[in-house]
């Protein structure tokens, strides 16, 4: 036998099973709310599946073409110039893609070459320093403030050296429910044109703004539409995670790069679900806009109950995730608070040190999803609030 001296490769080391995964684990042994791991409660749309089942009987079932049915880039293009304005070709500016993760993944290993710096916002999603990792690249991070999620452009500026091919920004933002002010978009735009940059926008949350905030693609400012990769999926927008159909739209120079990459990653996704998300894309208005309205509420309800138990929250205008500063209930280290939530009290959520390269900033802070069902969710909320009641139940 070989003896097995090390298995995963070094660039990898550190990033260990998701948080997600675990913390979905965890609530699930202790059959805790899940407020952890963002997936709604709420099913597709009918008709979106449907569509599905119909694409499958009527035959729908082997490869799509790799840059995704015809019908989809259509649907793609045709719902970024209803809601956007943008103007984008269904033939060479569109890749469908497994999900965004795939859409990011091949745009990070497309564009950088090892040692190449990628910025973004610290926190982030987690798939983003694991796609530089992968792509050997060097990872560099600019603070979002704790309350209003602001940056400081200065910050922003020095993080660009002479090594810098992207930045990835995340709008509507997860976990901080930030969505960019178009003052904040253009200050990333004027750097990103200044230094000669690409912009790699991930819009997975584009429809779920709250308090009238509309999302303004990066990719609409002046002079950005050649330099930006915009990235969105149907997951969020139609509660089909599990689909995994996600998109890449940009220049075409950009998009045949991100395509030659993709090829050998998946090929192609599918096709029955491409079928019905093209379907989604072209629902009506009101459609996109109860999503919103809907979890408005539900951010509304728990906001709430965390203030009641004396948490801080930061400001939240989109996405499925509010941040709650736990220090003022006696936490000092969210990592483990959160280890202990789903026995103590019932409850699971997400430590935003995940999503931190510098975890020392965010201690004490905490994520929360509340897309889920109002029900699950007032459920989550009563035994949450006995933490406020400073019971045994503290974590
Ligand atoms: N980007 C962000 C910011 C996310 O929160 C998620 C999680 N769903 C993804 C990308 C991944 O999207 P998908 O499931 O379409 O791969
Ligand atoms: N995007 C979801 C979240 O932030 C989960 C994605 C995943 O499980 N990988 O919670």
């Amino acid at each position: 036998m070989v003896a097995m001296t090390r298995s995963l490769v070094q660039r990898m080391e550190g990033f260990g099973t998701s948080i997600f995964t675990q913390m979905s684990q965890h609530a699930a042994r202790f059959e805790a709310v899940n407020l952890g791991q963002g997936y709604p409660d709420s099913d597709t749309p009918e008709e979106l599946q449907q569509v599905a089942v119909r694409a499958i009987r009527d035959g729908q079932n082997q490869y799509p073409p790799a840059r995704g049915l015809p019908l989809l880039r259509s649907a793609i293009s045709a719902h970024q110039e209803r809601f956007y304005g943008l103007s984008v070709d269904p033939d060479t500016e569109v890749l469908v893609t497994v999900g965004a993760t795939e859409a990011l993944a091949a745009s990070v290993l497309a564009l950088v070459e090892p040692g190449d710096e990628v910025i973004s916002f610290d926190p982030s999603y987690d798939a983003y320093p694991a796609a530089v990792a992968l792509a050997g690249g060097v990872h560099r991070t600019v603070m979002l403030r704790f309350g209003d999620n602001g940056f400081d452009p200065g910050d922003l500026t020095a993080a660009v050296g002479p090594r810098t091919r992207l930045i990835i920004v995340n709008n509507p933002h997860n976990p901080t429910g930030k969505v960019f002010s178009r003052s904040e978009l253009e200050q990333i735009a004027q750097i990103a044109r200044d230094h000669d940059l690409i912009v790699v926008c991930d819009e997975v949350y584009e429809h779920l703004t709250f308090d009238g905030f509309r999302h303004t693609p990066i990719a609409t400012l002046p002079g950005m539409a050649e330099r930006t990769l915009t990235i969105s999926s149907g997951g969020k927008t139609f509660s089909a995670t599990g689909w995994k159909v996600g998109w890449v739209h940009g220049p075409a120079e950009l998009i045949d790069a991100v395509a030659a990459v993709k090829q050998f990653l998946t090929f192609s996704g599918a096709a029955p679900f491409q079928s019905a998300i093209a379907h989604g894309l072209g629902l009506s208005e009101a459609f996109f806009d109860d999503i919103a309205a809907n979890l408005q509420r539900r951010r509304d309800l728990l906001a709430g109950a965390l203030i009641g138990i004396g948490a801080r929250v930061s400001r939240c205008q989109g996405s499925y995730f509010i941040m709650a500063d736990v220090a003022a209930l006696g936490v000092d280290d969210a990592v483990s608070w959160c280890a202990d939530l789903p026995e103590a009290v019932g409850v699971a959520g997400i430590p935003v040190s995940a999503f931190c390269a510098d975890p020392t900033t965010t201690k004490t802070l905490v994520r929360f999803a509340f897309c889920k069902d109002e029900a699950v969710l007032r459920e989550g909320i009563t035994r949450l609030a006995r933490l406020g009641r400073g019971t045994e139940a503290q974590a």
